[in-house]
Order: structure tokens, then sequence, then C-alpha cells
């Protein structure tokens, strides 16, 4: 039995089977030219979709507030901080919120979830960013390659930071807890060179930022940004002087008096209802 890989479009070759949502028998196929591990075509995701899983989702804003200090020293020294953003996945707009009390010009949309952290800064038609995040995303895709190019179209934008956890080597053995067999959300797995080939056939290069975290741009990183942004370390180090400084630049008020002269004017934005 062999598989496309969507990435790389060559063979992929049965790896393993596994059980999804305790009864879907599920075979998994592994690319030897790009590392791409995936399922079989995922027709379980609907079922996968209906749990009820956000009510016990207890880590949201913990991870949020994590990412948005991950997110805003990225931010700071690839466009000084200015230019416009968009999370593509934005849930409840929660990292929108925070970047944007951070001082970035930062939107949100996600058409399963509604935005109720940022209702007025979902992008309208035509928006164009500077960079996009798509965070705990790339997992639930089917087909990455097609995903990512849809986005820098549609944007028209070729910067985008975003998270997965990643392998290296062998695939790994069943117990990996990131299979997550349990919910059936998660369909691919990639390896640092999946994402590699993958920004190259979008005209892109791809950075590690760590372990899950990973910057995919047709900018050239060197020297003094390079290191900042890919050493972990240098990065802490730079976002604590740099979120002290940033906290005079915050959009908490702005915000504040902007949707209150938009609700005096009559205008209210509705954001799409999942
Ligand atoms: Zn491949």
């Amino acid at each position: 039995m062999t598989e496309t890989c969507p990435v790389c479009r060559n063979e992929m070759n049965q790896a393993f089977s596994g059980v999804i949502l305790k009864k879907n028998k599920v075979e998994y196929f592994f690319c030897k030219t790009c590392g791409l591990l995936k399922t079989e075509k995922p027709y379980w995701l609907a079922e996968a979709y209906r749990q009820a899983i956000a009510e016990t989702d207890t880590g949201l804003l913990q991870r949020n507030i994590a990412n948005s200090k991950m997110v805003e020293p990225i931010l700071h020294c690839l466009f000084k901080g200015k230019g416009k953003f968009l999370d593509v996945a934005g849930g409840y707009g929660v990292l929108t919120r925070l970047l944007r009390d951070m001082g970035f010009d930062c939107y949100s949309m996600d058409q399963y979830c509604q935005n109720l952290f940022a209702k007025a800064f979902d992008p309208d038609d035509g928006f164009r960013a500077n960079a996009l995040f798509a965070f705990e995303v790339l997992e639930h895709i089917e087909n990455p390659r097609e995903f990512l190019k849809d986005l820098f179209d549609t944007y028209s934008c070729k910067t985008i930071i975003f998270s997965t956890l990643t392998f290296s080597g062998d695939i790994p053995k069943k117990n990996w807890w990131y299979y997550a067999f349990e919910t059936g959300q998660h369909i691919s797995f990639y390896q640092p060179r999946t994402i590699v080939f993958l920004a190259s056939t979008l005209g892109c290069r791809y950075y590690r930022l760590g372990p899950e975290l990973h910057l995919m741009t047709d900018m050239r990183l060197q020297g003094f940004l390079h290191m900042v942004l890919t050493h972990r370390f240098v990065r802490k180090l730079f976002a604590l002087s740099l979120h002290w400084k940033r906290k005079r630049m915050s959009r908490t008020w702005s915000d504040h008096l902007l949707l209150k002269s938009m609700i005096n004017s009559g205008i209210e934005k509705q954001s799409p209802k999942p």
C-alpha cells in the first residue's frame, strides 16, 4: 500500500497502523524523501472535532501568554514592530489581544471558532499581512503545501511563524504522545528536513527557532538578527529587555477608544460564527 506525499510528491510507504478514536484502524505512511509521516486520508475528522475538548483545555491562556512572549522579539526584530500581522488560527482571539497589548497591529481569524477577544480585528477582504502565525495548526493539516500556498497567496505574504512538534530520524514509537490516537486530530508529523523541503517549494527559507517553533520566510536572516532569533537563550534575554521597552507602545487604550468610537458610530464587526 502506498500514498503520494503532499510535500514532495514522491511515493510514501506504509509505516504502521494505529487505532484512532478507540475504533478506527488507521494506516500511517512515511516519505523517505522529505521525512513526512502522515495518516491515510482522514475520514474521521468530523467526529474528532465534534468532541467537546475546549471545556477541558485548562492550558489555553498560559499557552497564549507564552506564545505572545515568543513572538514579541521575532516581530520586533524582523519588522521593527511595524506592519500588520495575522493569526490564521486565532481561536478566541487571545493571542491577537495580547500582541496588540504589546503594540503590534495584529489581527485574528479562525473558521472553526468565534473570535471573542479581537472581534474588531478580523481581516477584511484584500488584507495584506507582513507575517502570519499558525500555532498548533500544521499537525492538523492534510496537505501542508497547499495550505501554506493558499495563505501566502491570499495575504500576499511569505513569512509565517508556526508551532508543531518535530521528530528526527526514525519513525517515533507508537507511544509518542504527539500521535494523539485518542483524539484523532493530529494527522501530519514533520521533521525539520520536511519543513526545509516545504519552504523551498514555496520559495522560502526555513529557520528553526526551537523544537516546536519554526519560521518560514522569504527574508534572509543574517548576523545579529540570525543569532537573536535562532538561539533560544539569546532570544529570551533579548525579549526580557524588549518587554519593558514595548510597554509604552501598547494598543490597549487606543483600541479601547477605537472600539468605543465604532460603537458610537454604529459600526460593529460581525465575526463569523463557527
Ligand atoms: Zn515527501
